[in-house]
């Protein structure tokens, strides 16, 4: 049954909720009143403008006279705003304030002429006579660093001022169930600090027997919920940082809490540039029209890449350097003072923004270094850019360090591809070498032979290389190796695998070709060499080659193919190079039908 509001609520023996409903105020003040004789308790006293209601409920159980304690577990005005009123209207020289004495320091400034009994200095509890006993808890910083909530042991209630406090749309003196942690999430994100400091709290709390959770907002919790809504408050994320100037909603400040969320879990856990432009944009489209969302940044040769955009998700070098940005009028600022910017795109050509629209750039740093990448977030056609410059400026920290970590993602992925290369690559023809055959070509030769489809190989070798060098000296010779290196690579197609087998020596992996085309291939780059002119010091150097060519077979090897090409090559060299030899008869390729003859 809905409990009345309009008269005290009975919670426990001698215990009663005497706070107020306040229409269309989703912050409801709870007052309770422990009756106790000429020595009855009042916590959290209430504010002006509950006073005329917890005086009448007060009333139904006896004279204010009667209330010798009151109970400020801090002092906003919503807890000490009332004792004024109770102190006029019943004026008793004994009264007792029960706060921590941070909140002294600030409570004395009402002047109330009261006595104070700091909990702290009475080994945090008090006994009532008649044997009650009242423990007090000290919960720093949960929201006030002097904050503390209070026990009853006799009924196992725990007053617990703002911790458990909740932003209800409707006045409900009892939690439901547990969608209550909905209605407490945002009022805790919003005023504890960090969840570690709340962990702190809920850890003191915890050691006592808790049946019942009254806090000052929201509603009372009774038995069943308390452990779940404990575990569900331990768990809570909490710590918004203010926006300056911005005024939001809780419930829009909850939403950014999660993004800020999401985002520190990106730097923790190692995600890309990219995933958090996904994680931001999706928060931004919700709260603002936003077209696009992206990043500049730059590796450490300073070449501009942008990552993220409209439906082009990707990383796309500009390529330009960071000065090429640095020393425009427009992005100067960004360096020099490190300010979110908000312009108009048609000021900022050269950089394929969609025009006539808002963009708003923000520098990214870590702290005290030079910027490491700019956001930019442009508006959808007409919309500004206030409500999601500030949001920027607020969230850029953490950008700054992602948009570090992919700086050095960048450098060190164009450093593997280079030692890659370095590793793979033969210098002087750009072709591959030995180690690329014996772990790539082996692998091409194993996959041909699993998904039955042919491959052939050509050995080739420069004629009379030795006089090349003996005559126009060895430099002329590494000119004709690298021009030949070449001709080859440009004759080629993707998947063939080009090597530099040994010296003047090379090699043709040719997954997909037959006997048939591979001597065509041959044949093509033979005549290409002897016709084209190699001048390395001026003088033209006439240059043939010979290659020999063979055909993969059933259960063959890599080596086992080499083998063969080499000795059709020895039969080209020895049937007066300039020639292409491949094995006369092959009945799979039947090259012979095929009108294949020898170059002799
Ligand atoms: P053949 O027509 O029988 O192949 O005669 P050849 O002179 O080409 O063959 P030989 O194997 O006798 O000589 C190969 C020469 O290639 C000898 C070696 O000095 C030269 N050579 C090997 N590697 C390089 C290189 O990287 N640069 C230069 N300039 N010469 C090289
Ligand atoms: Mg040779
Ligand atoms: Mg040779």
């Amino acid at each position: 049954m809905k409990p009345d509001a309009a008269k005290s609520v009975k919670l426990a023996d001698n215990i009663y909720w005497v706070g107020n409903e306040i229409p269309d105020d989703q912050f409801q003040c709870h007052v309770y009143l422990i009756v106790n004789g000429e020595d009855s308790v009042l916590i959290d006293p209430g504010s002006r403008i509950t006073w005329s209601e917890t005086r009448k409920k007060i009333q139904e159980h006896l004279p204010l006279e009667s209330i010798k304690y009151l109970v400020c577990h801090h002092q906003d005005p919503d807890i000490t705003g009332a004792v004024d009123f109770l102190n006029r209207e019943a004026p008793r020289p004994d009264r007792v304030i029960i706060c921590h004495w941070r909140t002294k320091a600030l409570v004395v400034h009402y002047d109330w002429k009261l006595s104070f009994y700091r909990p702290e200095d009475h080994d945090w509890q008090l006994e009532l006579p008649g044997g009650r006993q009242l423990q007090f808890i000290f919960t720093p910083y949960l929201h006030f660093p002097g904050a503390i909530c209070t026990f009853d042991k006799a009924s196992g209630i725990l007053f617990s001022s703002d911790i458990f406090g909740a932003f209800t749309e409707k006045f409900k003196l009892f939690a439901k169930d547990e969608s209550y942690l909905e209605q407490m999430r945002p009022f805790h994100e919003h005023y504890m600090p960090s969840q570690e400091i709340l962990n702190h709290g809920l850890n003191q709390i915890e050691k006592f027997k808790i049946r019942m959770i009254a806090p000052q907002h929201g509603s009372i919790i009774r038995e069943d919920l308390v452990q779940p809504m404990m575990k569900a408050l331990k768990e809570l994320d909490c710590g918004l940082f203010l926006m300056p100037g911005y005024q939001k909603s809780i419930q829009e400040l909850s939403k950014l809490n999660s993004l800020y969320r999401n985002l520190m879990h990106s730097i923790l856990s190692g995600v890309r540039l990219l995933d958090t432009v996904d994680k931001t944009r999706e928060f931004l489209t919700a709260i603002a029209p936003v077209e696009s969302l992206f990043f500049y940044t730059w590796d450490e040769t300073e070449m501009v890449f942008r990552v993220g955009g409209a439906g082009n998700d990707t990383k796309k070098s500009l390529g330009i350097q960071v000065d090429a940005l640095r020393n425009t009028d427009l992005f100067a600022p960004l360096f020099r003072d490190r300010e979110v910017i908000s312009v108009f795109t048609d000021k900022l050509p050269g950089l394929a923004l969609p025009e006539t629209r808002n963009i708003c750039l923000a520098p990214l740093a870590t702290h005290g270094s030079l910027p490491n990448g700019i956001a930019a977030i442009i508006m959808k056609s007409g919309a500004d850019t206030s409500a999601v410059c500030p949001f920027l400026d607020q969230i850029r920290p953490i950008l700054g360090v992602i948009a570090k970590r992919e700086e050095a993602f960048l450098t060190e992925e164009q450093e593997r591809e280079q030692f890659y290369r370095r590793a793979v690559l033969d210098m002087l023809t750009g072709l591959y070498n030995r180690y690329y055959m014996s772990t790539e070509g082996v692998k091409e030769v194993q996959k041909a032979m699993r998904y039955g489809y042919p491959l052939s190989g050509i050995m080739m070798d420069i004629d009379h290389f030795k006089t090349i060098n003996d005559t126009h000296g060895h430099p002329a010779g590494d000119t004709v190796l690298e021009e030949i290196g070449h001709l080859i690579r440009k004759i080629v197609r993707d998947v063939d695998l080009p090597l530099r087998y040994g010296g003047e020596e090379f090699l043709l992996i040719l997954p997909h070709t037959n006997l048939i085309g591979a001597v065509k291939l041959a044949e093509r780059l033979r005549n290409q060499v002897s016709f084209h002119t190699f001048r390395p010091s001026g003088v033209p150097i006439p240059v043939t080659i010979s290659c020999g060519v063979a055909e993969m077979e059933n259960e063959d090897t890599l080596s086992n193919l080499v083998k063969r090409a080499d000795v059709q090559l020895f039969q080209a060299k020895k049937g007066g190079r300039n020639r292409v030899s491949f094995e006369e008869y092959r009945k799979d390729s039947q090259s012979s039908e095929h009108g294949i003859e020898p170059t002799d």
